[in-house]
């Protein structure tokens, strides 16, 4: 603690009671029993811009302006079909639950006129004690197990990753108020209060897990494989990944689907046909503007031939790798 603070904490005792106060609260577990960059993404942070544009609290474009929340998603509709666990991030009671909603992507202005006033969609809001909250939408319909007044331990299962509510993306939207003010967890400040003040993570609610899973990049290769013809990106969020095709037709092309690109971006795809020769290497033109899921593809006009194919993306921002996949696809006949 740098001389001057601990002088102020001395003198100015609501100071130090601020800071007594802020050490009893628990710390925040990670609220999703899933891989991070694997099987569940972040995909929007809370927007610490105070103004109209947008900023994720490290200053990047992984949030949009007024986003309040975190937001971890899993790639489709698919997924939540498996069921992926949401869990308290501390102990605490069981303020309030609903869970009656259908799971329906909301899209566009039709879309969210038909949510609202339940933007939340099927959720639980947890007190940890101290005026500290936390909050959980958009849950799978049917899947919330707690109950109001019900007593919940650190880790315990709530409820399932759902799209009810205005959720475009199937994801839980996990927020955190303290004293009734909406704090961005992993900075501890509150949102729209500015980002990237201090290192990535000082003053976070998070534990130490949590912040080790959270860590990396938010730009993710959700999806990555071959195709024979241009891929419907609409359904790619409904069934995820289309199935592998069959060898020959007219096209061999590469496809991606990756999270929080920014303006400038380009991606470099690479394709190793199963002869081991590189049957297509390019990059395409500079992103013109930030995009929070974008898909493309590559490849040639040639039948595709069956074996075993490599197939690679890499994200390239200010000529460095951020985020890559790279895949072996078996082709059959
Ligand atoms: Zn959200």
């Amino acid at each position: 603690m740098p001389r001057r603070h601990l002088l102020a904490c001395v003198l100015a005792s609501g100071l130090s009671l601020a800071a007594a106060t802020a050490h009893a609260e628990p710390r925040l577990a990670l609220p999703v029993a899933c891989a991070i960059g694997d099987t569940c993404f972040v995909q929007q942070w809370p927007d610490m811009d105070g103004g109209p544009g947008a900023a994720d609290p490290f200053c990047g474009s992984a949030a949009y302006d007024g986003h309040d929340g975190l937001d971890i998603r899993v790639r489709s509709m698919a997924d939540v079909a498996k069921g992926v666990a949401v869990v308290a991030a501390a102990a605490g009671t069981v303020k309030g639950v609903r869970d009656a909603l259908p799971d329906k992507l909301a899209a566009g202005a039709a879309g969210r006129e038909a949510v609202r006033g339940v933007e939340c969609g099927n959720g639980v809001v947890i007190d940890h004690g101290e005026g500290l909250e936390t909050q959980y939408c958009h849950m799978r319909r049917g899947s919330v197990s707690v109950k109001s007044g019900e007593w919940v331990e650190a880790g315990q299962k709530l409820g399932e990753i759902g799209a009810s509510g205005a959720a475009e993306f199937p994801h839980v939207h996990f927020s955190v108020r303290r004293g009734g003010e909406k704090i961005d967890p992993a900075s501890g400040r509150a949102i729209g209060s500015g980002c990237g003040r201090g290192a990535p993570f000082a003053g976070t609610l998070f534990d130490e897990g949590a912040v080790k899973a959270l860590s990396g990049s938010s730009t993710s290769v959700l999806g990555l494989g071959l195709a024979g013809a241009p891929v419907d990106y609409g359904a790619l969020v409904i069934k995820g990944a289309p199935p592998v095709p069959h060898a020959g037709g007219d096209a061999s092309l590469v496809w991606a689907w990756i999270s929080n690109l920014r303006k400038g971006d380009t991606l470099a795809f690479r394709m190793v046909s199963p002869d081991g020769q590189t049957f297509f290497e390019g990059s395409g033109e500079p992103l013109p503007g930030n995009q929070a899921v974008y898909s493309a593809f590559a490849g040639r006009k040639r039948p595709l031939l069956p074996g075993r194919w490599t197939v690679s993306v890499e994200v390239i921002r200010d000529g460095v790798g951020v985020s890559s996949k790279r895949s072996e696809i078996e082709v059959t006949g």
